[in-house]
């Protein structure tokens, strides 16, 4: 093929088979469409057996996850929850609904995400847990997370919204602090178009949950409702989706590491690029491949993305650091977090689904090389 040929290449792409077409086509000839249904419960199963935890309770998205875990936890008004400064903004709203605070902590320089060491500084008598993200799919350094946490008597929520499937120590993310919230949104490693779920060991934290998704309805007495709860269901015809989706996950996770491989491979030798590291410790997910433009590669961000975009590749931006957002800019004025801004003003997230050939991968890092020259 020539140089020249234009192609589209997505920055992400579900997997869809026979097999959800089935499970949903099951779901719609039996009519169980709405959030009861036998889909809920073996999708729920599955996903706790891959997370390794007890309990997984669906719920309609990652957001509500996150919602439902700091209730869960017990959350409340005016209290502070420490989180990443470099997420989806998602990880630090959830704590706005509970009428907490979210104080952002600097993420590290190599795996991306919390950076321990950085903990204890913003910790007050206030502090009531900590919301790590496994940012692309990198598990957070949960031991160093933990023992900080044990000893300030704080909850850890593990956001694998992004790492399903990730491993850290050999256990998976969702199953090692007291709480773990995923995500299946549409260009997230397993999706179901919309939804979420929650993993705990803890009886009592899931029993919670599933009062407060089904608005605070007791299982026991109908139109009951000891407390306030949500309508934060997922459907049947999306866990039966999940289901099918759920089977895929170790064919994802190395269809995903395989493209993050030749990523590197084929960046190796452009000067100025920096990739995400993954630890001895860790088994990344890679969910979504990003590459750092340092100063020394000679043209900025922007400028590889519009580049990249004009050559049909759809290459993005990371997101802001949260303490640059309008919501939250007034609270940190005083505090400085240069890695989350490093990346958030570096990075370049690159197409990443299973489907991507090599010529995809070759053809995307040969016209991020030429950004070079061009400018
Ligand atoms: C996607 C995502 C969420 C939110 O999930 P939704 O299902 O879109 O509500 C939360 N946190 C992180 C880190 C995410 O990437």
């Amino acid at each position: 093929m020539s140089a020249n040929v234009r192609k589209e290449i997505p920055l992400s792409m579900p997997v869809i088979g026979e097999r959800e077409v089935q499970y949903v086509m099951d779901c719609l000839r039996s009519t169980w469409i709405s959030s009861a249904g036998e889909y809920i419960e073996r999708f729920e199963s599955a996903f706790a057996a891959v997370a390794g935890t007890k309990h997984a309770v669906s719920c309609s998205n990652g957001t509500a996850a996150l919602h439902l875990a700091l209730l869960g936890l017990g959350v409340k008004p005016d209290d502070e929850v420490l989180v990443p400064a470099l997420s989806f903004v998602a990880t630090a709203n959830a704590v706005v609904y509970c009428g907490g605070k979210p104080v952002f902590v600097d993420v590290d320089r190599d795996i991306w995400c919390m950076d321990p060491s950085l903990i204890e500084a913003r910790i007050t008598p206030k502090t009531r847990a900590i919301i790590t993200v496994h940012l692309r799919g990198h598990p957070s350094d949960m031991e160093a997370i933990l023992s900080i946490a044990r000893r300030h008597n704080l909850f850890v929520i593990e956001d694998a919204a992004q790492a399903h499937g990730a491993q850290a120590w050999g256990r998976p993310v969702g199953s090692i602090g007291d709480i773990g919230t995923f995500s299946f949104f549409g260009n997230k490693m397993l999706t179901t178009g919309e939804g979420g779920m929650v993993t705990t060991n803890d009886d009592q934290v899931a029993h919670k949950i599933r009062l407060l998704k089904n608005q605070g309805m007791t299982r026991e007495r109908r139109y009951w409702h000891p407390v306030v709860g949500y309508n934060y269901r997922l459907t049947n015809i999306q866990a039966a989706i999940g289901v099918a989706q759920v089977e895929r996950l170790p064919v994802q996770l190395s269809r995903h590491r395989e493209v993050a491989r030749q990523y590197q491979e084929y960046l190796a030798d452009v000067p100025g690029l920096s990739f995400q590291k993954e630890r001895d410790w860790a088994k990344h997910a890679w969910w979504q491949f990003v590459a750092v433009v340092n100063d020394e590669f000679g043209a900025n961000r922007d400028t590889v993305i519009s580049a990249l975009q004009e050559s049909g590749i759809d290459a993005r931006r990371l997101y802001f650091p949260m303490h640059q957002l309008p919501p939250y800019e007034g609270q940190t004025r005083d505090q400085r977090f240069p890695v989350a801004e490093y990346l958030s003003d570096r990075g370049v997230c690159l197409p990443t689904w299973s489907g991507l050939e090599p010529e995809d991968i070759q053809y995307i890092c040969r016209k991020f090389e030429t950004c070079r020259s061009a400018h």
